[in-house]
């Protein structure tokens, strides 16, 4: 038996050795327009007690936008850019330079479907991709179609197309997550960008007991997709989640609000199960540290055309 067992042995060694490393994936799920205060005064989330948190402006760590505007496209823009952009308003339109989304497609050399972006509000789309249909994006209220024919997606596309739209050009959060978590299962992604949008309505509605309910939400959300990757094996296992916000919003009676006019809403926040990704000082850092779990030397794509 020895004599048999040991080419078997060295056949085992040399097969782990061979084997590829387990590829790593990352998923980002941002709240809109959610301040550091909700997050570190009056802890609206639970977080998970592992990885790290960055962004409390009272123990100097504060964390900004970047752009000099604090509103969402641009934001939204220099986060995938992981630059500042031209754009300055949320009518900008697309992004101009190849985005994080688009260089994974490329660099590890993905199908569309494996770098996915899924969002409540339909501008997302321009800052997610500068070349149309290079990677998989469903943006606002439109039906999902990742060409799988799920049973499941046609019944969230049916529920989704029966729902009113809280917001112009939005699609309601809900719905935007429960498609994001159907994605995840069917499609195992490398990349999930799941972008929601009714926190920020609520707080411009004015309805402060609303936009800490839809905090509170997002934060039950993030435990669902940490539950369901649990679920996910090896796939789960290399997974890490991050949680962000676009801008912050004014203090006292202006925290409904946000802008230029408000010097303080361009403090943001940011969670990440893997706490070497919350090494970051604004925005512009953030591409670098999905680009690092990923093995990619960070780009940062300047600000071409401003
Ligand atoms: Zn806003």
């Amino acid at each position: 038996m020895k004599t048999k067992l040991l080419p078997l042995a060295v056949a085992f060694l040399f097969s782990s050795l061979v084997q590829a490393a387990p590829p790593k994936n990352v998923i980002l799920m941002m709240i809109d327009g959610v301040r550091w205060q909700e997050i570190f005064d009056t802890p609206m989330i639970a977080f998970p007690p592992y990885g790290a948190i960055t962004g409390n402006v009272r123990k100097a760590q504060a964390m900004t936008v970047a752009n000099p505007v604090n509103i969402s496209l641009p934001a939204y823009q220099s986060i995938m850019a992981g630059a500042t952009q031209p754009c300055r308003t949320n009518d900008c339109g697309r992004i101009g330079v190849e985005t994080l989304e688009e260089r994974l497609v490329r660099e590890l050399r993905l199908a569309p479907t494996q770098v996915a972006t899924i969002a409540s509000w339909e501008n997302i789309k321009f800052a997610v991709e500068h070349r149309e249909g290079s990677t998989f994006v469903n943006a606002g209220q439109v039906a999902l179609d990742d060409g799988t024919g799920d049973p499941e997606l046609e019944r969230l596309n049916r529920e989704q197309a029966a729902a009113g739209q809280r917001w112009e050009a939005c699609r309601n959060d809900e719905l935007t997550f429960a498609q994001a978590l159907r994605y995840l299962k069917a499609n195992r992604p490398r990349f999930l960008y799941i972008s929601l949008n009714d926190t920020d309505e609520w707080a411009h509605a004015g309805d402060f007991a609303k936009y800490a309910a839809q905090i509170r939400q997002s934060g039950a959300w993030l435990r669902q997709l940490l539950d369901t990757l649990a679920t996910m094996g090896e796939y789960g296992a290399n997974t890490t989640l991050l949680l962000t916000t676009d801008h912050g919003r004014g203090t006292g009676d202006r925290w409904h609000g946000h802008g230029d006019w408000a010097p303080e809403s361009k403090y943001v926040w940011l969670y990440s199960t893997d706490d070497t990704a919350t090494r970051v000082h604004t925005h512009a850092d953030i591409r670098g540290a999905i680009e690092r779990i990923f093995g990619l030397k960070p780009l940062r794509q300047g600000r071409r055309g401003d």
